[in-house]
């Protein structure tokens, strides 16, 4: 039995059989099999040396057609070394004397071998080092490709592990049989950790080498309640986990029932309770669960689910879509943050790829004010759908005024546009904007003179005001909403919109989080905006606290000088409002 701490970035609970995947160009990690599983291991070896000379034969046969057969002969030394007795001869003795997997074989004799060639003295044999990356990748691929490439519809229900996964990877996963994600990777609000939250799948990520000591097969629970992922349970630990999931599924039911009950605290003051979403498709769970509209659109996900920049109609449909699914509830459009972590397929040099500091390089609103063309087309996209229901959009990422009032002026050239071609659209639409980068937040007075609602996206402003990229987990430690910068900040932006009579909202994943949410309602906050799971019990909380006990709160959480004492306290005064929230976990650390 293996016990694993990570950091939780999606609660719930789940057991079932691991599947291991592995990264494209990532080391295969060293795993061993049991004895009687070794022959098994020589015939995947077989058959993938089988499928990988087909492939190569076939392409020989393609290039000799095509360009001749003198051509074709590049293909000799791949042939060659597939069918040599004496590298077979050492896969085989590792298979056999090591007990290893076969990919790990592969992997580790053809990359000795590599290093061989490499050190040649002989051009053309240094030469040949591609080619044997080139068979290693044919090989593995056929040894572990079929787990990567059918990650979207999976035959049985499988906890996921991995070094990383891409936020794109983890939006075409096929939901319903993956029952939790476990990562090595990333950090409390990387977009991994954002998507998985938001298809309520549990999660937990930093869990530094796990991936390396579990083999796809064995049993594991995902503890994300409490950030623990235990690897084969003893008998004990399996028997009260799978307790624990009846009693939570049982729980569940009572919050699901929260759903038609108003967000209002014990003294009567409203609140709003808003989701967060990637896709239309999440609108109508998220209804479910009492969204009373959605607070942010990420946009950006169309895009980093296609293969090539969606069109202005392909965009349309998608807005009204979720228009009407919302059937007249209100819905923040947040127009494109793509860049940093976020990389679309689509064909654009200017998506941070090559940028040494991509957190801090020309993502989001940078990106589309100097991609006029995209940015437009969507501002279009938008306009047109804003007939089909109360709509408002927002710019993200906003650091400087003069980015907000071009924003604002390529905006009023699209609906000039679209007004000389006698397309409707709403002419008054609010515009606001994430408030996200500590500049914004410091100069909020002066943006809340040009904007109608601002929208605070923690995920990204602690990251700016600790200096800790949100995705690290070598340094998620210092990445804390509790942090007493972070708090002041939060603090003086909702003053300033309450001043400025606009309207203010949270939607970073802080808003979710129980542990905020006393905290936030203290510091004036009356609208969450969070991923739809969290719904419930961001409800339960605000219909079990008064306004004046959480300022009281507040007001306590900020006389502290760390984030630790903070978050303690903090934690407490949660668990003492609504002790049913945290009843009944196996291990409370
Ligand atoms: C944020 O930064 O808090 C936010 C909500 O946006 P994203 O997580 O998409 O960067
Ligand atoms: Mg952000």
């Amino acid at each position: 039995m293996v016990i694993k701490k990570g950091i939780s970035v999606s609660p719930g609970v789940a057991i079932a059989k691991a599947l291991v995947l592995d990264a494209q160009d990532q080391p295969i990690p060293r795993r061993t099999v049991a004895a009687g599983a070794v022959a098994g291991e020589h015939q995947r070896l077989d058959e993938a040396l089988t499928a990988s000379i087909a492939d190569i034969e076939k392409l020989r046969d393609q290039t000799s057609a095509a360009m001749g057969p003198e051509t074709a002969k590049i293909f000799g030394f791949h042939l060659g070394m597939l069918h040599d007795k004496h590298l077979l001869e050492q896969f085989r003795q590792m298979l056999d004397g090591e007990q290893v997997t076969a990919e790990f074989a592969v992997y580790a004799t053809l990359r000795k071998l590599a290093k061989t060639f490499r050190q040649q003295e002989s051009r053309m044999l240094r030469e040949r080092v591609s080619d044997i990356y080139d068979i290693e990748r044919r090989l593995v691929g056929h040894l572990i490709g079929e787990a990567r490439a059918e990650l979207g519809h999976l035959r049985g229900e499988v906890i996921l592990l991995a070094h990383d996964l891409t936020p794109s990877q983890t939006a075409a996963l096929d939901k319903s049989k993956v029952r939790a994600i476990a990562t090595d990777a990333g950090g409390r609000t990387s977009h991994t950790a954002i998507v998985a939250h938001a298809l309520g799948i549990p999660a937990i990520v930093g869990l530094e080498d796990l991936s390396n000591e579990v083999n796809s097969g064995d049993l594991v629970i995902v503890d994300a309640n409490n950030g623990l992922v235990i690897v084969d349970p003893d008998a004990g630990q399996l028997l009260e986990y799978r307790q624990y999931v009846q009693r939570l599924a049982q729980a569940e039911v009572g919050l699901d029932e929260l759903a038609k009950l108003p967000a209002v605290t014990v003294d009567g003051t409203e609140v709003s309770i808003v989701g967060n979403i990637e896709f239309p498709t999440e609108i109508a769970p998220a209804l479910a669960k009492g969204a009373m509209g959605i607070g942010l659109y990420r946009t950006e996900f169309l895009f980093l689910a296609s293969e090539s920049e969606p069109t202005e109609e392909q965009q349309y449909a998608e807005y009204v879509k979720a228009l009407e699914s919302l059937e007249g509830r209100p819905l923040t459009i947040r127009t494109l943050d793509l860049g940093a972590d976020k990389l679309a397929a689509i064909d654009n040099d200017n998506t941070g790829q090559a940028e040494s500091n991509p957190f801090l390089g020309c993502r989001s609103i940078r990106l589309c004010l100097q991609n006029l063309p995209l940015f437009k087309t969507q501002l279009r996209a938008i306009l047109r759908a804003s007939k089909h229901g109360p709509m408002r959009i927002m710019f993200p990422l906003i650091s400087n005024i003069m980015e907000l009032r071009q924003a604002k002026m390529v905006l009023s050239d699209v609906m000039e546009d679209l007004e000389e071609e006698g397309i409707g659209f709403s002419r008054d639409i609010p515009v606001g904007i994430m408030i996200e980068v500590p500049s914004a937040a410091l100069q909020a007075k002066t943006f809340a003179r040009e904007v109608q609602f601002f929208s605070i996206g923690t995920n990204d402003l602690i990251q700016y005001i600790v200096a800790v990229d949100r995705g690290n987990e070598r340094i998620a430690n210092l990445y804390s909403g509790s942090h007493p910068a972070v708090m002041t900040m939060i603090r003086d932006v909702i003053r300033v919109a309450q001043r400025s009579k606009i309207d203010v909202s949270l939607c970073g994943e802080m808003a979710g989080d129980p542990d905020y949410v006393m905290l936030l309602l203290g510091l004036g906050l009356r609208s969450f905006s969070v991923a739809p799971p969290a719904i419930p019990e961001v409800k339960r909380i605000v219909r079990a606290v008064s306004v004046n006990q959480c300022q009281r709160v507040a007001r306590k959480a900020l006389s502290f000088d760390t984030d630790r004492e903070v978050l303690n306290y903090l934690h407490d005064q949660v668990q003492k409002a609504v002790p049913e929230l945290f009843a009944g976990r196996p291990l409370e650390l």
